[in-house]
């Protein structure tokens, strides 16, 4: 009868009780929760033997792979702090959060470790484990719980002891450093599990929306279609599906073609993840060619999307669109908002979960602003984080008695609808006049050439910033700069139209995350 719920012991103890049935695919290898749970308990025991105990980190650096999801949770269920780290940073990014984490046990797939390990002398680290392959010096993960394939046969063991309170940590987790260097958020076990309550609230907005009755009825099969180690995954999607029964297909990363054939094989009813893949999806010349009449949702977060996307969803895909938002510090969703809702409302993010609060608040960070004001952007929960790890003043200026000051600026409604306006950094103030880049960007999307835009602040000697742009034509259409700076006049006031607007020849830059790096737009247009 004891779950210890809120923590991952009790997600785990759900987990279980889903069997047989399959909860996660990768390629050919198919994982039953039942298999999952006895790879979890059989890493578990190989980490006390080798001294893991409460509080010490351990990094988690891979691709999606099932292992990653074993490690996960094999470490937070011990009470020991997971440190997911980012699989596309370079050896030197690497090695900067094993060091600011303090990590003495790396758990890494061979690729990742063989970016570090030029740069591993000096780090805390102690002891590396790698998986799919093997290297000098460390163990192989393997050797310890077996292959996926292979893990329905380990011994059916109960997770060995450890005493756990929903306030312990369950990891650091690095912000996507859109804005500056990475910070880590320190997650508690009641931040994560929170997220049982909120994926439950926002599936059963696809449900009643299909008249499907209650969410639990039908399985979801989930493609995972970002990085396990972007909070929407780890947190949002993973203890959904873990608690939940759903199961998540992995794709080691994202390939369009790949998905739509995985939508196809696997009957997928819901992926997403970040706008830019809805749209990657929308727009592929081959899309015909597959069937993905499965899909029921298509529901992202992340990033700012384009009021678009929602109609284009729903036109292509016959599936509901969903859009939340959320940030690392709130480990994953704090709004979410689906169906006629969001059809209706398109530029919005939805109401705050059921568990959340939301403010706008003036510059001050006291004043509590009216409706329909755009201001920044306050959040307070369950899900929010302990603080940032190691960084007292960061964790001072931002976690303030409960609350989250978020950095982004927004308005809510009458009813609770929350609109993203901007991140503050991109607000540029052009002689004292604000222009919200999220405005332009959006008005530019509505132009039927431009499949990629974004609005940065260039320099001016005497009103302090410009805008500009930089967008991105659909392969094959063609507009001007003229055409489409009109197309902006027609629908602004004439400040909010960009001065310059510059074509990529590509999709605009993104990190992991789905996030535009407007610090390189802006050194881009400096340059032309
Ligand atoms: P850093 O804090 O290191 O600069 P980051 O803020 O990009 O990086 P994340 O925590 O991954 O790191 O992202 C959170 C941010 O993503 C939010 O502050 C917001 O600006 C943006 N965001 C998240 N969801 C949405 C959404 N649905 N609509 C618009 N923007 C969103
Ligand atoms: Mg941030």
């Amino acid at each position: 009868w004891k779950n210890a719920l809120p923590s991952l012991r009790g997600v785990m103890a759900a987990a279980r009780t889903h069997g047989a049935a399959d909860f996660v695919v990768y390629g050919e290898e198919r994982v039953s929760f039942d298999a999952f749970h006895r790879a979890v308990a059989a890493l578990m025991a190989a980490l006390v033997a080798r001294g893991v105990g409460k509080g010490d980190r351990v990094a988690l650096a891979m691709r999606n792979l099932p292992e990653w999801p074993a490690v996960f949770m094999a470490v937070t269920a011990l009470g020991a702090i997971i440190v997911p780290l980012n699989a596309w940073w370079t050896g030197e990014e690497l090695a900067f959060a094993l060091e600011d984490s303090g990590t003495k046990l790396l758990i890494a797939d061979v690729d990742r470790w063989n970016r570090i390990a030029p740069h591993a002398e000096g780090l805390p680290l102690k002891s590396v484990i790698v998986s799919r392959g093997s290297a000098e010096g460390a163990e192989r993960l393997e050797d310890l719980i077996g292959a996926p394939t292979s893990w329905v046969s380990l011994p059916d063991a109960e997770l060995p002891a450890a005493e756990i309170d929903s306030d312990d940590p369950a990891g650091i987790f690095y912000t996507s450093g859109t804005t500056g260097r990475p910070k880590g958020a320190l997650g508690t076990h009641r931040n994560l599990a929170t997220n049982i309550m909120t994926s439950a609230w926002s599936g059963a907005q696809t449900a009643r929306r299909r008249g499907e009755g209650l969410p639990e009825a039908k399985r979801r099969v989930i493609l995972l279609a970002v990085p396990l180690f972007h909070a929407t995954a780890y947190s949002a999607t993973l203890m959904g599906t873990l608690a939940g029964g759903s199961c998540l297909v992995l794709l080691h990363k994202w390939d369009t073609i790949e998905a739509m054939r995985l939508i196809e094989k696997e009957r997928v009813s819901m992926t997403g993840g970040v706008p830019f893949i809805a749209w990657q999806l929308i727009e592929h010349p081959d899309r015909h060619k597959y069937d993905l009449s499965s899909l029921e949702a298509v529901s992202y977060g992340g990033a700012p999307s384009a009021p678009e996307l929602v109609s284009a969803i729903w036109q292509t895909f016959g599936a509901l669109p969903g859009n939340g938002w959320g940030m690392t510090e709130t480990s994953a969703t704090v709004t979410h908002h689906m169906a006629e809702d969001y059809l209706n409302r398109p530029s919005s993010c939805g109401p705050a979960a059921p568990v959340a609060s939301l403010e706008i608040r003036a510059e001050d960070g006291v004043t509590v602003l009216p409706p329909n004001t755009v201001g920044e952007l306050w959040a307070n929960g369950p899900m929010i984080v302990a603080g940032y790890w190691n960084r007292p003043e960061a964790t001072a200026q931002t976690f303030v008695n409960g609350w989250v000051r978020t950095g982004d600026l927004a308005k809510v409604d009458d009813e609770g609808f929350c609109t993203i306006v901007d991140r503050a950094k991109d607000v540029i103030i052009r002689g004292g006049e604000n222009i919200y880049s999220i405005e332009v960007e959006n008005v530019l999307y509505e132009h039927p050439a431009v499949t990629d835009a974004a609005l940065v602040g260039i320099p001016h000697r005497t009103l302090g910033e410009e805008p500009a742009a930089v967008v991105y034509l659909a392969p094959g259409a063609e507009a001007t700069e003229e055409e489409l700076r009109a197309f902006v006049a027609a629908r602004l006031a004439g400040f909010k139209v960009p001065v310059r607007i510059a074509f990529s020849t590509q999709t605009l830059p993104r990190n992991a995350n789905g996030k535009i790096l407007k610090g390189e737009l802006k050194a881009m247009l400096a340059e032309m």
